[in-house]
């Protein structure tokens, strides 16, 4: 994947960022070619600054921002959408992962957001044996982020979108946002990409991967919905045969063009249950970074999922009074740019359960793949041993996949961090997410007593310094 290194220049005189110029500044403009605008020079104002600002208000930022701030920084959360929360709320995504199927292993952050979310989060009762230990109402969860943030004093503005990274003398130096008055700056010590998408240090100039080998297409994405006013009870009373015969005729439809694409091992577990609640069912295929085509897909994914429902409530008498209550915000999207960092988290280092020097947390979700093709197929049915860890087996997140070996005061967390496309299908869940949230916020903050260096920052102190903020984190090659 190709990427540019933008220039960034700031003005010469009026006071350093006050007065900062725009992309190119003080640059002699090329002539723009065949599509293209100059766009012209221009002073923007400071928005805010912060020792460490994150961007993205993903369950991932969210992490990166309240642990940065209990270590004692000045932290801002910039978020592009209204609300908090990224995939778990916006997207619908409401469950939550921390056992290796034998014991919990994923505490520290997550654990105190499952403490502060009372009758918001439910533990599921075969508790630990799936790797699926909580589940969530994304409205809810919303409140209790943003009560997460406050207490720790985060600054959070929302509404606000990161459009172009400042990179002066190799130190990143602020981030433009577009709001609804126009372009600012924001300015920081440190930076920590939580846009799931990468966009931040992108903007930067960081290479980054996008998709699978061979023809880069990324994991499928999926519109969420809640469906309610199936009956139960009548579901129960209804021979299995009438499921099964309504999935084949969603399977012959589609086959012919005449319906659109499901995942088919959800769809007949949804009707033989005649389930109210989230359905993981609409699967759509494209790139996450084309705003044209992600338009498109998003307002045909709703358009199935009613067709969903009006061939259930025709066909089944479970579902006759089957209604949408809500769909996502937006599509929800499993993979997108991938920054490459000093250390890549790759499938095998997950499937053999590696265990890594830099560790700051544990993982162990299988390499679960949605079929980029968009047909609603997902690896995690197949059970191979490939793909699984077996119960009590987890893997090292490593610090290395946050951090990069060109902007030292740059960091990203959540599914935008380095992987391979298999690295990530296990990594990207959010719990592994907050994993490197949590344990890149507290190396930001102790990094802004010792150059804002991320990758200088004491590792013991740090896995120290995580340990006792609740982190589980055992079995760190080197360690007594
Ligand atoms: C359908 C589906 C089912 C899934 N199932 C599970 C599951 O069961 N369990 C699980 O744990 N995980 C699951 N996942 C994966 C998981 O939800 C995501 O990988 C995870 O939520 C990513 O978190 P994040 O914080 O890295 O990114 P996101 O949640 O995407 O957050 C990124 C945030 O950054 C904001 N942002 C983006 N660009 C900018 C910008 N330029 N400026 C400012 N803000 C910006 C976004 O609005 C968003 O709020 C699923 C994903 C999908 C799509």
């Amino acid at each position: 994947m190709k990427t540019t290194r933008r220039k960034f220049f700031f003005a010469a005189a009026g006071g350093g960022l006050g007065a900062l110029a725009g992309a190119g500044g003080a640059a002699p403009a090329e002539a723009p070619g065949p599509g293209e605008i100059i766009v012209p020079q221009r002073k923007v104002p400071v928005l805010a600054e912060a020792d460490v600002v994150v961007c993205g208000g993903g369950t991932a930022g969210i992490a990166a921002a309240c642990c940065a701030a209990r270590h004692g920084a000045k932290v801002l959360l910039l978020e592009r959408w209204p609300s908090l929360g990224g995939m778990a709320t916006n997207a619908l995504v409401n469950i939550w992962h921390t056992s290796d199927r034998q014991k919990q292993v994923i505490f520290g952050f997550v654990q105190e957001a499952i403490e502060r979310a009372g009758d918001f989060i439910q533990r599921y009762p075969d508790y630990p044996k799936r790797h699926e230990t909580h589940c969530f109402d994304p409205e809810g969860m919303r409140v209790v982020f943003w009560n997460l943030l406050r207490d720790r004093g985060v600054r959070v503005l929302c509404n606000v979108t990161a459009v172009e990274s400042l990179v002066e003398d190799g130190r990143m130096r602020a981030v433009l946002v577009d709001t609804k008055t126009g372009r600012k700056a924001v300015r920081g010590k440190i930076f920590i990409d939580a846009t799931g998408d990468g966009d931040v240090a992108a903007n930067a100039g960081l290479p980054f991967d996008l998709g699978r080998e061979g023809d880069r297409r990324v994991q499928g994405m999926t519109m969420m919905f809640e469906l309610r006013g199936a009956d139960q009870a009548v579901a129960r009373a209804t021979p299995r045969e009438q499921s099964q015969r309504v999935l084949k005729m969603m399977q012959e439809l589609r086959d012919a063009g005449k319906f659109p694409q499901f995942n088919e091992s959800h769809a007949g577990h949804y009707l033989r249950g005649g389930s109210n609640g989230l359905y993981n069912l609409c699967p759509a295929t494209g790139n996450p970074l084309d705003e044209e085509e992600l338009t498109r897909l998003s307002e045909e994914a709703r358009g199935h999922v009613y067709q969903y429902r009006d061939l259930w409530r025709r066909e089944l008498p479970a579902f006759a009074k089957a209604e949408i209550v809500q769909m996502g915000h937006g599509l929800g999207i499993r993979e997108s740019r991938r920054i490459r960092g000093v250390k890549t988290l790759d499938g095998q280092m997950v499937i053999k359960a590696q265990k890594q020097p830099d560790a700051i947390g544990h993982g162990f979700w299988m390499i679960d793949i949605h079929d980029p093709k968009g047909t609603g197929y997902t690896t995690h049915s197949d059970q191979k041993p490939g793909q699984w860890l077996g119960p009590g087996e987890s893997y090292h997140i490593p610090l290395g996949i946050c951090l990069n070996a060109q902007v030292p005061n740059l960091a990203v967390v959540g599914r935008c961090a380095s992987t391979t496309h298999e690295g990530l299908a296990s990594v990207r869940l959010q719990s592994h997410g907050m994993v490197m949230g949590q344990g890149v916020g507290t190396c930001a903050a102790l990094a802004l007593h010792g150059g804002e260096q991320l990758s200088l920052v004491d590792i013991k102190k740090l896995q120290a310094t995580l340990r006792s903020d609740g982190v589980y984190l055992e079995g760190v090659p080197g360690s007594a």
